[in-house]
């Protein structure tokens, strides 16, 4: 008579569960299987935070590595790249100072990093590359969601209750993640005097914030949103979270302007007015203009790091279409290519997509929505063609243009 078999851990037999998994001496029924699964993943999720706090510097990528990185994904921004790949190295160095420091007395501080560029310049996307490199967890968030206390919006503490969930609320490892705020200009307070009216989702905003930003344990609510008195809080210590901010600050250029024409009226005039190049003013920022911007000096000082990104030119734009590792053009090929279509650009064309996106004046954000637009007729049909080959010119790229309301 054949042996009736059953599970090893609960006991039941193969008919009082949905299949049984047989082993070198004994069986696993579905349900232990499951439950076996949960315990495993349970206790290696636990164990490795104590080893995962040990960050060793032979781990962390090198600045000229982190750059070689960048250059893969982020065309141009050479200056904006070094600054970043700098500041991230020494803030990875500043935690390996912490967990093996035993005869230190020189404490490394923090250096959040402000990105100032127009949009579509490239700087939401270092922020993830960085992210994605570090393997860290790495969180967007808009600033202009936010209201002080009290008003309509979202708190200031509920960035970190994105960080949470995007760490699987694991609060190590939240701790040591990235977080990017974009649209830091639009918190700024309206003048460059303290006002006297209340202002919002200005100044209260930014001193919400530098309690994040200079490092200390936020009481986040896990959900988000606003705080709630019948909520539980998650504490979070902001110390070892990497701020990147990001803005466009349009118009800054032009208190740049008025503070180097300030400058240039002294001895040494002649020489400085004729090297400034007043085409990029960009690169001559400093953090006294965001100053003048309308950021809080308090919040300013936490954000040593001063990087700018420059305006991109027809060159960069198309740079951009064709030579980043998952560029637009290398994915619409690729989305061709599944259907056994071999799709190829001419020169022209891509030449007009950049002139177009140039004049939209969205940066490179452009380019995706040009691209979409000149595509979509024929991603709808070809898929049902039997087409080895299809080719992109200028005409039919204006053609597919006119026809769309971009
Ligand atoms: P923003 O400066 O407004 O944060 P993003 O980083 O979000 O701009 O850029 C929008 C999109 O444009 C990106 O997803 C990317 O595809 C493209 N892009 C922008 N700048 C660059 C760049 N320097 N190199 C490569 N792609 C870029």
């Amino acid at each position: 008579m054949k042996n009736k078999r059953s599970c090893s851990f609960c006991g039941r037999d193969e008919s009082q569960v949905n299949f049984l998994i047989t082993g070198h001496d004994g069986n696993i029924c579905d349900s232990c299987a499951e439950q076996a699964y949960l315990i495993v993943k349970d206790t290696l999720k636990q164990e490795p935070e104590e080893d995962n706090m040990q960050v060793s510097l032979s781990d962390i990528p090198k600045p000229k590595d982190i750059k070689a990185y960048l250059d893969q994904y982020v065309i141009g921004q050479e200056a904006a790249k070094r600054y970043l790949a700098v500041s991230v190295y020494n803030h990875y160095k500043r935690l390996t100072q912490q967990t093996d420091r035993k005869d230190e007395n020189v404490e490394i501080e923090k250096s959040n990093i402000i990105m100032v560029g127009s949009t579509g310049t490239g700087k939401t996307l270092l922020a993830r590359t960085i992210a994605r490199l570090l393997n860290v967890p790495f969180t967007i968030v808009d600033a202009t969601v936010f209201t002080e206390a009290g008003y309509v919006g979202e708190d200031v503490e509920s960035i970190l209750s994105r960080l949470l969930q995007v760490a699987d609320f694991d609060v190590k490892r939240a701790e040591r993640g990235i977080v990017f705020i974009d649209e830091i200009d639009k918190i700024a307070r309206k003048s460059d005097n303290p006002s006297i009216t209340r202002d919002v989702s200005g100044e209260g905003v930014q001193q919400g914030m530098l309690k994040l930003l200079e490092g200390s344990i936020v009481n986040v609510p896990p959900k988000g949103g606003r705080k709630h008195p019948d909520q539980d809080y998650i504490q979070v210590n902001t110390r070892n979270i990497l701020f990147i901010c990001g803005g466009a600050f349009d118009g800054i250029e032009r208190k740049i302007a008025q503070r180097l024409n300030t400058h240039v009226v002294g001895y040494n005039s002649v020489r400085n007015a004729q090297s400034i190049d007043s085409k990029n003013l960009m690169q001559y920022i400093e953090p006294s203009d965001l100053k003048s911007f309308g950021l809080i000096p308090e919040i300013i000082g936490r954000l040593p790091v001063l990087a700018y990104l420059e305006p991109l030119d027809k060159d960069a734009l198309r740079n951009i279409l064709t030579e980043p590792k998952n560029s637009i053009i290398k994915q619409y090929v690729r989305l061709f290519e599944m259907d056994g279509v071999e799709l190829t650009f001419t020169r022209d064309a891509l030449d007009l997509i950049v002139e177009k996106a140039e004049e939209y004046k969205l940066g490179a954000r452009g380019l995706r929505s040009i691209v979409e637009n000149i595509m979509m007729d024929a991603m709808f049909e070809i898929p049902s063609e039997n087409k080895a080959k299809f080719e992109v010119t200028r005409e039919y790229a204006q053609k597919q243009l006119g026809k769309s309301n971009l």
